[in-house]
């Protein structure tokens, strides 16, 4: 497993805070034309472009509570605390331009591993063209927190928010579903053998893309620009934090439609169906209410179904339904079954076999 803790050991109290954030921040670039100012002042300064809106978000990971340091190397964690806030801004069909970085770090943490932390910072922030314009350091009795804000822009007729999903519009996900959730478990499982026996090296290879999907996700800007390329603009769309089926409940709930979605048709990796057989896990279960898939969910009128035909990085993967008809899973053998917000509601699936 991972040791974040003995890298180098040069206290941050050596640094001082404003010493600190001179050091982690200098080597970032301000790329974007809408940063006027970015840290090194009371507050970060920012241009505005008429006819654009605003994007603002902000997520806060906390550590043992959405990370475990034993198998999340800090500079992962960096660049996916980034990303889970990037995705929140393309979710809404908006391009992201700034991000601020708080943090709360103890006295256990050195300097290198904080170094650590903002390699994958800025790696993303590389990645994904955004600059790094402020934030806050501060101190913590225990763990590492993490809170990223992302500002993004994007024309005001562009936006898509969670409410316009009309029926008869295609259900679309990007990419391949439930694969972060088991690679969690994948990791958890190694950390259990590694606490009995801490000589076991773990063997990650057969799993490393479901290891990989929750280590380093990305967030889907090319599924934006794809579609502004298409000339598809989404009804409604949300990105897969929280797993397939909390977030159609969100769409459909907002937009007060049903839907049918067909399990045959939920895109999963090859890897993902292998690893669900070994560990006996129900797939489509785990595809439905996993999370941090970080994909796009996104409804489309059926006029723009040629647009995205056969598109690799799309799947169709049902409609929207007049809201008298429920929030539905067609399963394979072709039951209708109600979607409940931790994934599919199995009981009344045996009922109707
Ligand atoms: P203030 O006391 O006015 O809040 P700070 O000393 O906290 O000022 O911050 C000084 C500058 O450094 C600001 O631009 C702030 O946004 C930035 N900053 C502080 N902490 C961080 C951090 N962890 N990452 C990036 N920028 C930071
Ligand atoms: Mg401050």
């Amino acid at each position: 497993m991972f040791d974040n803790k003995s890298q180098g050991r040069q206290p941050v109290s050596e640094l001082g805070e404003f010493g600190l954030i001179k050091h982690l921040t200098k080597h970032f670039k301000i790329k974007q034309q809408t940063t006027a100012k970015g840290v090194g002042d009371d507050a970060a300064v920012l241009n505005q472009e008429t006819g654009y809106q605003t994007l603002l978000t902000t997520d806060m990971l906390v550590e043992g509570v959405h990370f475990d340091l034993s198998y999340m190397p800090l500079k992962h964690l960096g660049y996916k605390a980034v990303i889970v806030n990037l995705s929140d801004v393309y979710a809404m069909n908006a391009n992201a331009e700034q991000i601020t970085v708080s943090i709360a770090i103890s006295n256990r943490f050195p300097i290198e591993a904080v170094e650590e932390l903002y390699a994958g910072i800025k790696t993303a922030c590389e990645m994904y063209n955004v600059d790094l314009v402020g934030g806050d350091t501060t101190s913590s009795t225990s763990g590492l927190i993490i809170s990223i804000t992302a500002i993004g822009k994007a024309k005001a007729e562009d936006v898509v928010y969670r409410n316009g999903a009309k029926p008869n519009d295609l259900v679309v996900v990007s990419g391949d579903i439930g694969a972060a959730y088991l690679g969690l478990q994948v990791l958890e499982r190694e950390k259990q053998v590694f606490l009995v026996n801490p000589k076991a090296q773990p063997d990650l290879e057969p799993y490393s893309y479901l290891v990989e999907r929750q280590l380093k996700p990305e967030a889907r800007k090319d599924v934006v620009e794809l579609l502004k390329g298409l000339g598809v603009k989404p009804t409604s769309m949300i990105d897969i934090s929280d797993g397939l089926s909390s977030e159609i409940l969100h769409i459909c709930d907002q937009s007060k439609v049903g839907c049918k979605i067909f399990e045959e048709r939920i895109p999963l990796d090859p890897q993902f169906i292998s690893t669900c057989e070994e560990f006996k896990l129900e797939a489509t279960t785990i595809a439905m209410s996993g999370g941090e898939d970080y994909e796009l969910l996104f409804t489309i009128p059926i006029e723009d179904h040629d647009k995205i035909k056969g598109n690799p990085h799309l799947t169709v993967i049902g409609h929207i339904a007049d809201v008298s008809e429920g929030v539905n899973l067609i399963t394979r053998a072709n039951a209708q079954v109600p979607i409940i917000a931790k994934g599919w509601n199995n009981l009344s699936a045996d009922e109707e076999e």
